[in-house]
């Protein structure tokens, strides 16, 4: 029994703020449960969770490494010469491999922040909290400070020793060390973050002899900041405070998304055996309440509580109670992935077509794949070229050397393709009708390129008496190509102010 982890020796009411907004959304099946917790983590104080060990831990690692491998080397990577991924806002101008957006795409960036949205809507209606559990920045930020603390200062109860340890020279060398660590994984982090808006391999050359712009390291330095605030000092407070996403995803859960539960059913009556015990004879369920679940919980609440905002689906109290459960030679499981209705013998807990084939399933679906087709339709049909016609309010008509009638306008010319493109343009309004301005030729754009000119469009007097005049330019442009260019055409209407 000595490998088995015993209860508390006093048991009281938790006074953990987490504990006392428990909502009443506690599975109902099930005997009821003792009204009695153990304190594991005082009111106030940090929170130190134990580190667990388990399957669900294995994949929690995985999921950090892959999150962070998106999130520190995706923006080192090139893509046809330049940055793969860049949020350039200086430029107003996003490449994300392949694609580019410039300020006339404002629609697909939204369609790209609505399948963002709706894709997260209906993976939680499928999946509950797994997005928390494993790969929010918060989550992530957090499990990697917790490693350093384990790192640097042991697990849960060296941990607590440390902190009530008078301030000595091993104390002072162990906190320096771990806020080095802390300091060069922040510093890093906000670098990174800097690089996803600034060319990286241009930024941080340029950090480190002094020459990065303001916006850049003010940039690097806030995500650094923030990092260390939420993921270091905050921590489980922004889960259980700030997040509203814990707040209004309860709207789309139901009782078949998937949850990770306690199983009040098999665990009740509660209470402390030796390993031997028949537990049928003591009238006990199968939870030794040796409240290992509580002590790995990182934001500190017990599961056994029943379903809680605060829980963030991390499954530390899975694999927790798992290993007891293996000491104990009980099945795995008494806490575990499930849903309400597999809990209350709706239907069988491996039933995945009933929790799959609902309504509210097949309409986030729906949505999502309206949004993701008509980003793609539109982003397939979308022009290479755009041309902005700026009418130059500072010369609104003259009459120019051949005597005709004469207005200024800005090209403002938009080359979204990875090429160099020929733009050419003719004008039609007026019987006789001239534009110039336009180099001989064309004028040649560089690739994800914005080029502005200035042009002239005349006509004899006579055509255009006082007032306004719809005009239209028509735009030719094309790729330089070593073969035969294939040319397209935009079409743009304007005015023409008259005498
Ligand atoms: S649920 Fe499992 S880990 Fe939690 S107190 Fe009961 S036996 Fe221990
Ligand atoms: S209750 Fe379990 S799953 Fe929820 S946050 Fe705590 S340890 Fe993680």
């Amino acid at each position: 029994m000595s490998d088995i982890p015993q209860p508390q020796p006093s048991e009281k009411t938790q006074n953990n703020p987490s504990a006392a907004n428990t909502p009443k959304t506690a599975p109902k099946s099930g005997k009821p449960r003792t009204s009695s917790v153990i304190q594991i983590h005082p009111a106030g104080e940090r929170i130190h969770p134990k580190k667990a060990d388990g399957r669900f831990a294995k994949l929690r690692i995985a999921a950090v490494l892959a999150t962070q491998f998106v999130f520190y080397v995706i923006p080192w990577f090139n893509w046809n010469g330049r940055q793969a991924v860049l949020f350039d806002i200086p430029e107003r101008h996003f490449f994300i491999f392949g694609l580019s957006l410039g300020m006339g795409d404002l629609i697909y960036m939204a369609l790209l922040l609505m399948i963002c949205a709706f894709g997260l809507f209906w993976w939680t209606t499928i999946a509950g909290r797994l997005w928390c559990g494993y790969s929010c920045p918060q989550t992530v930020y957090t499990e990697i400070m917790l490693w350093i603390d384990h790192l640097v200062e042991g697990d849960r109860n060296k941990r607590l020793k440390l902190e009530k340890s008078p301030w000595n020279f091993t104390k002072i060398r162990i906190k320096a060390t771990k806020y080095l660590l802390i300091f060069l994984f922040v510093a890093w982090t906000g670098i990174t973050f800097a690089g996803w808006f600034n060319p990286i391999r241009e930024f941080v050359p340029a950090l480190f002899n002094g020459t990065a712009g303001g916006g850049a390291i003010f940039a690097a330095a806030f995500y650094g900041f923030m990092t260390f605030l939420l993921a270091h000092i905050m921590r489980e407070k922004v889960c259980l405070h700030m997040c509203p996403y814990a707040r209004f995803q309860s709207a789309m859960f139901d009782h078949d998304t998937l949850i990770i539960s306690y199983d009040a059913e098999r665990g009740e009556p509660r209470g402390a055996r030796k390993k031997t015990a028949n537990k049928e004879e003591e009238k006990l369920g199968d939870c030794i309440n040796c409240a290992m679940c509580v002590q790995v919980c990182p934001v500190g609440i017990d599961i056994r509580d029943g379903l809680q905002y605060q829980c963030i689906g991390c499954a530390a109290c899975i694999d927790a109670c798992d290993e007891i459960m293996d000491k104990m030679n009980y099945p795995r499981g008494l806490i575990r992935y499930t849903t309400e209705g597999a809990l209350k013998h709706d239907y069988a807990e491996k039933d995945i077509k009933k929790r799959l084939l609902r309504p509210r399933v097949a309409g986030y679906g729906a949505v999502l794949a309206v949004v993701v087709t008509a980003f793609l339709v539109g982003i397939s049909q979308r022009e290479s070229m755009e041309v902005d016609i700026l009418k130059d309010r500072g010369v609104m008509v003259r009459e120019n050397n051949k005597g005709w009638l004469e207005n200024s306008y800005n090209l403002r010319v938009l080359n979204y393709s990875e090429n160099e493109q020929i733009l050419t343009a003719t004008v039609k309004g007026f019987e006789e009708i001239e534009l110039t301005g336009l180099p001989e030729g064309g004028l040649r754009v560089p690739a994800r390129e914005t080029v502005t000119i200035p042009v002239q469009v005349s006509t004899i007097p006579e055509y255009a008496d006082k007032g306004s005049h719809p005009i239209e330019f028509e735009f030719t442009y094309h790729e330089v190509t070593d073969g035969e260019p294939s040319p397209s055409v935009l079409v743009e209407e304007s005015t023409f102010i008259g005498e």
